[in-house]
């Protein structure tokens, strides 16, 4: 029997599948109060204004919702019961076909709980298309459960040796019965926050949710620069955006190990200054990235001026800059930007036409495009995303490379001795291959040539108890560099207590975009903050909850 004639049956009500009707009415119910429960936990602040409201609580807390949620997540067992109960009633094909839907969505669940203690959630879906192939690999093992392989085993026995019971038999109940609740023991876990079920219709639950996003994405319209500059650039304007770079490892800001032996050399020559306290707008790349590129105001996102916002690459063109985009880190579009953004510029690169032989060496190849863009004379404005010093680290840098197996300054825990110096390595061999590959060669010596380097997020190397290096909530994931190499304007005050936001103003105030043309009233540009310019710098934990989580305060 196939789905559409199973779904006749559910009409005509002829026989047992009656059972399968209220499956499906009651799951739908559980769905929508979860939905409630989910919403209401991001609005968890109207909850607690209505108890006080009421006069039932004086101190603005409401009941905590949240681990009711959790808890009504368990009646989530029909969904379960639906989808072994579907595959037993049906033909072989449709059999061959629920078992793979079962082994794909068992295998993504039990993989993300295994390797950050929680399922699979709508964003994790972005993250993993914006990542290079061989992170992909890398993931897949980092990611693999050996328990899905036995609920995957369990449930392919009892497909072949179990024909079609049927409920309304004692033995057809027993089976049915017997195989939800050892997969459910399996793979149960329960996660307040992340309303953990069942990892099978957890899984497809979120794929609707991609769904629905990318539709609410999409409706966003981004919108233009009507303005073309009279005269032609007289500079160029390089972004490097790093991967993963904490600033308090690199030795420019005071690391004892020398991880930036270039970087320190042009800080001596005076032909780089930095701002030693900055923070990014989120502890994961996605987000970070959009708003870097698309400038936004305020934390959180609410009106997804990501999707919105003009980005970068449209003031360059209206100021008539030849405009390229080099992304080492990925193959695909994936930081708000569009197929409709690529449309005015000149020149897109992603990971796939790099073409490097493995990932230690993209960014040097990455270093080498630009390199020769720069050379062919001024006007050029180059966004470049790198690979950086992404997990793992051992992957990032030759083992022939290695300069640190010791034990790392500070006070470490002796069990982080090995990432904190396979970050180190990776940091030193990426920084040095990548600023010598840029610089040596290069003409005209950096005159009328800025660049800007960031990075992405920070790190949590150890210091907080969590599987996550990053997309956390610790301070750690959001401390990054930001420094200014070559031509920049005397007197720039870096004891400003910077963040992300205020680099995109920055990068208008380099192109000399006039302030009439600016279609936001963006933050305060790094060139004209001081010291005494006091900003409360909030930051975003995470990817998922950009357009509507709380925010949290960063404090030393
Ligand atoms: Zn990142």
């Amino acid at each position: 029997m196939n789905v559409f004639e199973q779904l006749k049956s559910f009409i005509r009500g002829t026989y047992t599948e009656k059972i399968t009707f209220y499956t499906v009415v009651y799951c739908l119910i559980q769905i929508s109060l979860e939905e409630t429960l989910f919403f209401a936990y991001h609005y968890q602040f109207w909850i607690d204004a209505f108890f006080e409201g009421v006069g039932v609580t004086k101190n603005g807390i409401g009941p905590n919702i949240t681990p009711l949620a959790g808890q009504l997540s368990l009646a989530f067992v029909p969904v379960s019961a639906l989808i072994v109960w579907l595959t037993f009633s049906s033909t072989r094909s449709y059999k061959i076909l629920y078992f793979i839907l079962f082994s794909i969505g068992s295998l993504a669940q039990f993989g993300y709980w295994n390797a950050v203690d929680r399922f699979f959630s709508v964003q994790d879906f972005y993250t993993g298309l914006s990542v290079p192939i061989e992170l992909m690999l890398d993931s897949v093992k980092l990611f693999f459960s050996p328990l899905a392989l036995v609920t995957i085993a369990i449930y392919g026995l009892f497909l072949l040796f179990v024909r079609s019971p049927s409920p309304r038999k004692v033995g057809g109940l027993v089976s049915i019965c017997g195989l939800i609740i050892v997969s459910g023991i399996l793979s149960y876990r329960l996660q307040e926050l992340n309303f953990a079920t069942f990892p099978v219709p957890a899984f497809y639950r979120s794929l609707v949710q991609v769904a629905l996003t990318q539709q609410d994405n999409s409706a966003a319209v981004r919108e233009s620069v009507e303005y073309q500059h009279p005269q032609k650039p007289t500079n160029n304007i390089v972004y490097i955006i790093d991967e993963s770079i904490r600033a308090d490892h690199l030795s420019l800001y005071g690391y004892e190990r020398q991880t930036t032996p270039k970087l320190d050399t042009l800080a001596k020559q005076g032909k780089l200054i930095y701002w030693p306290e900055v923070i990014s707008a989120s502890t994961c790349s996605v987000a970070a990235n959009a708003t870097l590129i698309s400038g936004i105001q305020n934390l959180p996102d609410k009106e997804r001026r990501i999707y919105k916002n003009p980005t970068l690459f449209h003031y360059a063109e209206a100021m008539g800059y030849s405009t390229h985009y080099l992304d080492a880190s990925s193959p695909r579009l994936w930081n708000s930007l569009s197929g409709e953004d690529l449309l005015i510029m000149d020149e897109y690169v992603n990971s796939v036409d790099l073409l490097y032989p493995n990932l230690e060496e993209s960014d040097g190849i990455l270093a080498e495009l630009v390199k020769e863009r720069l050379n062919t004379g001024l006007g050029h404005f180059i966004v470049l995303n790198k690979t950086g010093v992404h997990f793992p680290y051992e992957k990032t840098y030759p083992e022939s490379a290695t300069v640190w197996t010791n034990a790392p300054p500070g006070e470490i825990e002796p069990n982080h001795f090995n990432t904190i110096n396979h970050y180190d390595n990776g940091i030193l061999w990426n920084s040095d291959l990548f600023f010598n590959t840029l610089l040596d060669g290069l003409q005209g010596d950096l005159e009328n040539t800025t660049i800007i380097y960031t990075s992405d997020h920070g790190q949590n190397l150890g210091e907080i108890k969590s599987p996550e290096p990053h997309c956390g909530r610790s301070k750690y994931e959001v401390q990054v560099p930001l420094v200014l190499i070559g031509e920049y304007p005397a007197n720039i005050d870096t004891s400003f207590q910077a963040h992300h936001i205020n680099i995109f103003p920055t990068i208008l105030d380099l192109m000399g975009v006039p302030e009439a043309v600016r279609q936001i009233d963006y933050p305060i540009s790094l060139l004209e903050a001081s010291g005494e310019d006091e900003v409360a710098r909030f930051y975003m934990p995470g990817d998922s909850d950009f357009f509507t989580g709380e925010p949290l305060l960063y404090s030393e």
